[in-house]
């Protein structure tokens, strides 16, 4: 199932639908005044009512087919999947070594590749829509820069994880941009300011829940500015893997439903290339993940 966050000409309030081909199938409205009704408001509602609740919807919707409530998927306005998560999103920094190369590089430092995960957050407030402008206080920064990244949903709540069972917590998957303020990753020394300017998280258009998305780990990712192709890169490459960062992340601490986790990105970020680039206001900034979907979104100054 795709799963997406949306609104409509008629109503700000955001609703969860369900990509049938060309429609997005309306699931608040389908659901509406039945034992699942409550669990159909919002998708992050979903998640959170578990397993029986993810199934009574799926066969919902696949059931009624072309006479299901919904709209054309070009006629609705498209938020983040869960446009305000619960707590910050845990993400991964160095997590391909061709990234760490260009990195270490670029501050001149040696390379080293972890032994244990680099992980850093970034606020609930950076979650932006898929297509909505990225606005930049240029007050704030001069040095933005764009990281692709697989982002995994989490569906159970659960703590000291082993990588072997990792899957089972796992609702689905989308795209995200890791969107950074260099200037202020560096200035600040640690990364949480630099990674969480308003608005500095893009994502979506749907999760793809794990059943359909199949192999996490074999993957294309891609960015494009202005259309060049900045990054391109598989999730291969990933030097702790989504079971391996599951495991790392819940040592100690529980990870809930509707957590959101950041994977990493591969090469080709600005800070990286020669010269170094930024995005520049007018920018369009397209990530992809194979599988999921395209974000598109445009600097605003
Ligand atoms: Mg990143």
């Amino acid at each position: 199932m795709k799963y997406a966050s949306f609104s409509t000409s008629s109503s700000d309030a955001i609703r969860l639908g369900a990509v049938r081909g060309d429609r997005l199938v309306d699931v608040t409205a389908l659901m509406h005044g039945g034992p699942f009704a409550q669990a159909s408001g919002t998708l992050l509602d979903l998640i959170i009512a578990g397993y029986e609740a993810w199934t009574a919807v799926a066969v919902e919707v696949e059931s009624t087919g072309a006479s299901a409530p919904g709209h054309a998927l070009a006629d609705v306005t498209w938020h983040a999947p869960i446009p305000r998560p619960r707590k910050n999103i845990a993400c991964l920094g160095l997590n391909y070594s061709a990234h760490i190369s260009e990195t270490a590089a670029a501050l001149r430092k040696d390379a080293k590749v972890p032994t244990m995960p680099v992980i850093f957050t970034k606020a609930p407030t950076t979650v932006n829509g898929p297509f909505s402008d990225i606005v930049v206080d240029r007050g704030a920064t001069s040095e933005v820069d764009w990281e692709v990244e697989l982002g995994v949903v989490i569906g159970r709540t659960g703590k000291n994880i082993h990588a072997a069972r990792a899957y089972d917590y796992v609702f689905g998957y989308t795209v995200l941009n890791d969107v950074t303020a260099r200037d202020l990753q560096k200035g600040h020394v640690q990364f949480y300011k630099g990674k969480s300017l308003d608005g500095f998280c893009p994502m979506g258009p749907v999760v793809v829940t794990a059943d359909e998305f199949g192999d996490p780990q074999q993957k294309r990712l891609t960015c494009r500015v202005n259309g060049v192709v900045k990054q391109d890169g598989t999730t291969a490459n990933m030097i702790f893997s989504v079971t391996s960062i599951i495991e790392w992340l819940s040592k100690g601490l529980t990870i809930e439903a509707g957590d959101l986790i950041a994977t990493g990105t591969p090469d080709g970020v600005g800070m990286g290339r020669t010269p170094p680039e930024c995005l520049q206001n007018g920018d369009v900034l397209e990530t992809e993940v194979e599988g999921i979907g395209l974000l598109r979104n445009t600097i605003v100054g």
